[in-house]
């Protein structure tokens, strides 16, 4: 695997391949790789010729500067990962290389009424980091194939819109969440967890799956009140347990049977704070 931390260097190389667009597959992550996210250079080894993946942490991103200061960083083990499982090449670039005219935000991305709701309205700010990162990473790399987790459900969707808002031909592949053997959602924040937390956190995958068995057509707010109070009771403080439109994100109340509903869920135990999600139907 190549290690390049400059965008030139990137640039000069992805060129020097002379590959069309579409044989290149981009994984931008933050690090501390877990399985989770070796699943997602799987998939781009799978269906392209170079995998290219990333590991910035991105300030941008980060409504609250602590958990952006706390944010685990494992880049030793991160690198072996990516090379045993075949990545190409691992772009780690600093703050100024992504940001060369500063941090501060250019322009504002039209999210629409995806930035109102769910993570849009609990993290203030977060998204717009999202696409100027992401935004950033694509004008470097210029892949065919963008490899997300369908973990960040809400930001799949940003993306999905980003590329849309950039007119690139980038095909974005949303792939299935990883999970521990107990049903938790794989996340690099869960290193920060205590033995005791560690147990508590599996409730959220508790919460979404009896959701998922108990649903049916008609009045949804029963449930999502029944997963609040077994999250308050595992010693979750929650942004939000909410039925909404996969496609779209609006809130459910009143299902009918067809639409297609995911569940959602943002919580925190002490200061961290993790989220995770369900297709239901
Ligand atoms: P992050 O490093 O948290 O920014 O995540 C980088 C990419 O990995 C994003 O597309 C995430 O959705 C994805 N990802 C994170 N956790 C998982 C997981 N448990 N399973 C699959 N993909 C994941």
């Amino acid at each position: 695997m190549i290690l390049l931390k400059k965008a030139a260097d990137l640039r000069k190389w992805l060129e020097s391949q002379d590959k069309e667009r579409n044989k290149i597959g981009f994984v931008p992550t933050m690090g501390a790789l877990h399985p989770g996210h070796i699943s997602l250079v799987e998939y781009a080894r799978k269906e392209t010729e170079i995998t290219v993946a990333s590991i910035f942490i991105n300030p941008t991103q980060f409504n609250d500067p602590k958990d952006f200061k706390k944010y685990p960083i494992t880049i030793e083990k991160d690198i072996d990962m990516l090379e045993k499982a075949g990545c190409d090449v691992l772009f780690l670039p600093a703050v100024e290389e992504i940001y060369p005219d500063g941090a501060a935000p250019k322009k504002h991305y039209d999210l629409g009424f995806l930035e109102t709701v769910l993570e849009g309205k609990y993290r203030p700010g977060h998204f717009q980091g999202v696409c100027m990162v992401v935004e950033r990473l694509l004008d470097i790399v210029k892949p065919g194939n963008l490899y997300l987790g369908q973990k960040d459900y809400q930001q799949c969707m940003v993306i999905a819109r980003l590329v849309e808002l950039m007119k690139q031909k980038i095909k974005v592949s949303i792939c299935p969440t990883l999970r521990e053997a107990d049903g938790l959602a794989m996340s690099s924040r869960n290193m920060r967890l205590t033995a005791e937390q560690r147990k508590a956190a599996v409730t959220i995958y508790h919460c979404l799956s009896s959701i998922k068995k108990n649903i049916k057509p008609g009045i949804t707010n029963g449930l999502e009140l029944v997963a609040i109070a077994m999250l308050e009771k595992a010693g979750f403080k929650i942004d939000y347990a909410e039925i909404a439109d996969a496609d779209n994100l609006t809130p459910v109340n009143n299902w009918d049977g067809n639409q297609k509903i995911v569940a959602l869920v943002a919580a925190f135990l002490d200061e961290i704070r993790l989220i995770d999600n369900m297709l239901l139907n």
